[in-house]
């Protein structure tokens, strides 16, 4: 433990609103209806009787936030509640894991990705994780292949040189005649028309193995990097999809652990050779399925690390959300490559990254190396109970 982060005692945790926008219309996945044009999300301030400030993103996309939690930080040293070589030190309060991170590089003059130990990649490999069945919807204007391509092109416009296609358009949107047609299409077609780009696909559990096996018997020659989530993990399944793909597209990785994650389970799975990446959120939050964490992922480090784990952090939802995962993979061993989330976020000033060529080149800055610059400010005043009510 630093002795510096014990010279500041934390006066005030201000609560803020940030709004984020897509840049367009996202549509259907294999469970969900349309993810809208953007969302609304709480960021924690923290403000040290020294004048030393880091903020970041809060628990809860869509839960409830309890702002008298910021009770428990209030007058404690800083080293009180967070050690660099650890992360946050209260582990039942996920809501202030990235604000500490940042406030505690601020103090320190330290990146995240050093704090982190520096061992990973310098340009951090990312993909656009934006494309979703937008040629099914929304149902009054739903835009076909082509709409697709077009979105494809905008990512590679960005930067992207990786794109992760939604599969899985049936049982729930189409037939499953139809849906595991369409599937088959979409992926066929983004990969001539992008041909030096990696393509992952992701079937959020909508599969099931003899699905899954004529997937890749009609894409095999596609060269997909994974596949995500065909169907909920389990080692014989995982066995059976691993085989067949040993046969017709040895190269393609199964990817895994983003929903209500059993980190034994996952590194058996890793160490049978049947998973390829681990995807546990590095966002935490506990009324979230998909919800584990950074401090929890840098607890598990050690045990990825010793068996060679592959990993990309689960970030889908906020532009802010792959930006902790590139700091996270920068500073640890392992990447393979970052969900990268495209959107304007209200009052974050993110100029010290870029995107090009397909990797994300993280600033020289102390802490997450973003500026908060404004948001609506949240008071206990504004909401019953002092507790602040999200719409999904
Ligand atoms: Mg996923």
């Amino acid at each position: 433990m630093n002795q510096e982060l014990s010279y500041h005692t934390i006066r005030t945790v201000n609560t803020y609103k940030v709004r984020s926008r897509f840049p367009r219309l996202v549509g259907k996945n294999a469970f969900r209806n349309e993810h809208a044009f953007g969302d609304e999300f709480v960021v924690k301030e923290i403000i040290t009787d020294q004048g030393a400030k880091g903020w970041g993103l809060a628990s809860g996309l869509f839960y409830h936030q309890d702002i008298r939690e910021d009770d428990r930080l209030l007058n404690k040293k800083v080293s009180e509640v967070f050690d660099e070589s650890i992360g946050i030190l209260q582990e039942d309060l996920p809501t202030f894991d990235f604000a500490l991170h940042d406030l505690a590089g601020n103090i320190l003059g330290l990146p995240c990705f050093r704090m982190f130990g520096d061992r990973g990649v310098q340009s951090v490999p990312v993909y656009d994780t934006l494309i979703y069945f937008d040629d099914i919807s929304p149902d009054t204007n739903p835009g076909g292949i082509a709409r697709i391509l077009e979105e494809c092109q905008y990512g590679y416009d960005y930067g992207y040189r990786a794109f992760k296609l939604k599969i899985g358009r049936a049982p729930l949107w189409m037939s499953l005649e139809e849906g595991d047609k369409r599937d088959i299409e979409v992926t066929r077609a983004v990969r001539e028309h992008f041909p030096d780009c990696e393509i992952m696909v992701d079937a959020n559990d909508a599969y099931t193995v003899d699905r899954m096996k004529a997937y890749v018997d009609a894409v095999s020659d596609v060269g997909l990097y994974w596949i995500e989530e065909p169907f909920r993990e389990n080692e014989k399944s995982f066995s059976l999809l691993r085989e067949h793909l040993d046969k017709k597209s040895p190269k393609t990785l199964i990817a895994d652990g983003e929903t209500d994650p059993d980190m034994d389970l996952l590194i058996h799975l890793y160490q049978k050779g049947l998973l390829g990446v681990f995807q546990m959120d590095i966002q935490g939050d506990h009324s979230l399925g998909h919800a584990f964490g950074l401090t929890p992922w840098r607890r598990a480090m050690p045990r990825l690390e010793s068996i060679g784990a592959r990993i990309s952090p689960h970030a889908w939802g906020l532009k802010l959300k792959t930006h902790y995962a590139a700091q996270f993979c920068a500073g640890y061993p392992g990447v393979s490559c970052v969900e990268g989330v495209t959107d304007t976020t209200e009052g974050v000033d993110f100029s010290g990254y870029q995107i090009r060529n397909g990797k994300m080149y993280l600033p020289e800055k102390p802490g997450f190396g973003m500026d908060f610059i404004w948001g609506m400010p949240i008071t206990g005043e504004d909401c019953e109970s002092k507790t602040i009510c999200r719409q999904v």
